[in-house]
């Protein structure tokens, strides 16, 4: 498939990235091109498969892209890897993840010989613990920003099924507030297509699949999936929260 958007409109053969801040459109700032650079992309790629969605964001962005993976699976992993296989993957120990998830990053690690990179908050447990005002803004939302700060694009394993706020996710935005591109390769996939992968490629499963636990992040916040509901509705459940900011 070929995505004619790796130039930013307006600018003729400038390309915006590298360079990206040179000889740019006067009347319009950098953010701005790379927004319409993005709602371009978008418009090209959703609907396109996984794999051509992290090839184009690859050719765009290169060395300038870094995947995160909260590890409850390891398809966005398996597919990012399949692209390039020496891409950066970060994950966000907050210090309250569940030991399973732990040992299942690092045999995902040693499968993949993965460029993995954990990034903690600095915090000790009893530092904004968990169900306190800041916890999630201190040991996620801040240190993915400070990750973020040294690349140009963010891949993450977003899915429109997973809350109704991510219904209308695009594939590809330029996100203003973190400053980079956000790209969604998988935005469009159900929680039958990942398991379909998942059987495809005979991917490892988180231990705690087992127990009925599939939609996972920090232990205190997430239970084991019940009969008939979506596996977001097991996080934070029994309170009015169900994103913890790395997606608003
Ligand atoms: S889910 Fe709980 S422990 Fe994890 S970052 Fe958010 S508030 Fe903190």
């Amino acid at each position: 498939m070929s995505v004619a958007v790796g130039y930013a409109p307006g600018v003729g053969a400038q390309q915006v990235g590298g360079d990206r801040w040179r000889d740019v459109d006067a009347a319009r700032g950098p953010s701005e091109l790379l927004d319409e650079e993005a709602r371009a992309a978008d418009r090209e790629l959703d609907g396109a498969p996984a794999g051509v969605i992290l090839e184009w964001a690859l050719e765009r962005f290169g060395g300038g892209l870094v995947v995160t993976s909260s590890f409850q699976d390891c398809v966005l992993v398996d597919l990012a890897v399949a692209a390039r296989p020496d891409i950066r993957v970060v994950f966000l120990d907050t210090g309250f993840h569940f030991p399973e998830t732990i040992a299942y990053l690092r045999r995902i690690e040693r499968r993949y010989g993965l460029d993995l990179q954990i990034v903690e908050s600095g915090l000790a447990p009893d530092e904004h613990p968990c169900g306190t005002p800041r916890c999630c803004e201190l040991r996620k939302v801040e240190p993915l920003a400070r990750v973020l700060e040294d690349y140009e694009a963010w891949v993450t394993g977003l899915k429109r099924v997973d809350t109704p706020e991510r219904l209308e996710a695009p594939v590809v935005a330029y996100d203003p507030v973190k400053g980079v591109v956000k790209v969604n390769p998988i935005a469009s996939w159900t929680e039958d297509d990942v398991e379909d992968y998942v059987v495809a490629r005979d991917l490892p499963r988180h231990p705690l699949n087992s127990l009925g636990y599939f939609s996972i992040g920090c232990a205190p916040t997430t239970r084991p999936v019940e009969q008939g509901e979506n596996p977001r509705d097991a996080r934070w459940s029994g309170t009015d929260k169900s994103e913890c900011g790395l997606h608003l």
